[in-house]
């Protein structure tokens, strides 16, 4: 992998398209990412950005933004007088397009400059987004953050299984990943697992009883209406729904998503999300919708009937 260390203008990026209801802004503490080559990059969204890739593969180059912090502090008062002005706060993705958290990170220390500039000018909210257990490593500064802003970390496990048929594995285990959702939990941060993309999950029972246990609520995302192309084109054009097919023919399905879900409110009542809904910590909005919906059709109290599209 190509490593560089650059210079960036501007580090907050004022949010459009899926994470627009999520967020004001998103931050990203590198360009390109060494997880690209890893399970997660094979469904990447931002592997088809070629804004971002410039037409390198993705997963072969890491661009370290060495004044991030520097960048941030000094567009801080503007962009949070902007986000106030049009939106909920000032709240920040971090982040949508990289890993927060990737191996240099010990050496480069970029989100953690990052995290220390945000406890002497603190955003309104917080969505610290990762794929790595190494998140669990910067808790001398999250949980200090945590006490000056609205923090939320959310760790994305898409499945129970550490392989799919013909695509690498995770660069960081469902193992390690739930231990460290667990211990930011018992740490007395807010944890969400994010199920994004939706992968085929082995045990469902299992696995949502195991995430009520590590993560106060959890979100489900579908790579169909979750990679920012219309029924998931972006995503079909990769080895990822052979490989999903290959183990649960359904699971290339928008239905899975919806069954999933019902799956998980029964161990997560009232805290599931679904798509930028679920995002945004909007999972009781989403359950009530879902108990709503339960209701119209004539599902007996406290049964989730199979979900459509329409309804998210
Ligand atoms: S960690 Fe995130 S940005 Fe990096 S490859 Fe995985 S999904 Fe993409």
């Amino acid at each position: 992998m190509i490593t560089e260390t650059t210079e960036v203008r501007s580090i907050l990026t004022r949010t459009t398209g899926y994470l627009r209801t999520v967020c004001s802004h998103s931050l990203q503490p590198y360009r390109g990412c060494p997880f690209g080559a890893s399970l997660c990059g094979v469904g990447c969204y931002v592997r088809h950005n070629v804004y971002v890739t410039q037409g390198r593969d993705w997963g072969s180059f890491l661009e370290v933004r060495a004044n991030a912090a520097e960048a941030y502090r000094k567009a801080f008062d503007r962009e949070r007088r902007w986000a106030r002005e049009r939106q909920e706060g000032f709240v920040i993705f971090l982040s949508s397009a990289t890993e927060p958290f990737p191996p240099g990170e010990a050496r480069h220390g970029v989100t953690r400059s990052v995290l220390s500039a945000m406890l002497d000018q603190p955003p309104d909210g917080l969505i610290v987004q990762t794929h790595s257990h190494h998140v669990a490593g910067a808790l001398d500064l999250l949980r200090p953050l945590a006490q000056r802003c609205d923090l939320r970390v959310h760790v994305s496990i898409e499945t129970d299984r550490d392989r799919l048929p013909g695509l690498p594995p995770p660069a960081s285990s469902v193992e390690r990943r739930f231990a460290a959702a667990a211990s930011l939990k018992g740490a007395g941060l807010r944890v969400v697992i994010t199920v994004s993309p939706l992968l085929p999950i082995a045990d469902p029972e299992a696995f949502f009883a195991r995430v009520a246990g590590a993560a106060d609520a959890v979100v489900l995302d579908h790579f169909i209406g979750g990679d920012g192309s219309a029924l998931g084109a972006r995503t079909l054009k990769t080895a990822l729904p052979t490989a999903m097919a290959a183990v649960a023919p359904g699971s290339i399905e928008l239905a899975y998503r919806d069954r999933m879900a019902a799956v998980a409110e029964r161990f997560l009542p009232g805290r599931v999300g679904v798509g930028p809904d679920g995002f945004a910590g909007r999972w009781v909005a989403s359950a009530q919708k879902t108990r709503r919906l339960d209701a119209e059709r004539g599902a007996p109290e406290g049964i989730a009937l199979p979900r459509e599209p329409a309804d998210f």
